[in-house]
């Protein structure tokens, strides 16, 4: 499936904010926004964040490309979420963030076997995951209460993965996931609050963007 392959610094000046997008990185003071936190272009510097936010079109465009951009997911599968999150009867916009919560980059990620959703993503598309049993290379497939995720036997060998118990450990997971390090395993066991997702995103302006 098609991804985007241009700079993902540039993603985070766009938006005036971090969006930890290049793991371990994004905390240093080698990140992007610490060094240049200017939007991007050759008229960044002279531009103000948030100057195409004024019309309400402006701030619904920018909440959906945040959107999109933290959980690396192209328009047209972006939309097609939306599609999906409208069929549903709950409300649509948190509809939409537990559809794209429950996509496997998102749940490796979130698990802490990976350090960021593109990481988690290459990982996948690689083949060192197994689903229920099964060896999957998308990154895109929808996980679901009960499922089972873990490392691939044939993988946990490799150096990728050697330091990873350390790793991972010091990372919190959230609570609607389970996990056991040294297994290499981990579980939904729901889907996600509202409060249990990232507080920075307005499903609200996004749902209006596509709305209009
Ligand atoms: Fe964004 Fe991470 Fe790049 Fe910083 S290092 S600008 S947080 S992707």
């Amino acid at each position: 499936m098609a991804r985007y392959t241009g700079p993902v610094c540039k993603l985070c000046r766009r938006e005036g904010e971090k969006l930890f997008l290049k793991g371990e990185r994004c905390y240093t003071q080698k990140c992007a926004m610490e060094r240049r936190a200017y939007p991007p272009g050759q008229h960044g510097r002279s531009t103000q964040w948030g100057r195409n936010q004024t019309s309400d079109f402006g701030a619904q465009l920018r909440a959906k490309q945040k959107a999109r951009r933290v959980y690396g997911v192209l328009e047209r599968q972006f939309r097609r979420y939306y599609k999906q999150a409208i069929k549903n009867r709950g409300l649509t916009g948190l509809t939409l963030l537990q559809i794209l919560e429950s996509r496997l980059d998102n749940v490796i990620y979130r698990m802490g076997f990976a350090s960021s959703r593109a990481q988690a993503r290459q990982m996948v598309t690689h083949g060192h995951f197994v689903v229920n049993g099964h060896r999957t290379d998308v990154p895109s497939m929808q996980i679901k209460e009960g499922d089972k995720i873990e490392i691939r036997e044939g993988s946990k060998s490799k150096t990728l993965f050697k330091d990873l118990v350390a790793v991972a450990e010091e990372r919190t997971i959230p609570e609607w996931i389970s996990r056991d390090v040294k297994k290499f395993n981990g579980e939904i066991t729901r889907l996600p609050e509202r409060s249990e997702i990232d507080a920075n995103l307005n499903e609200q302006l996004i749902v209006e963007f596509y709305s209009r």
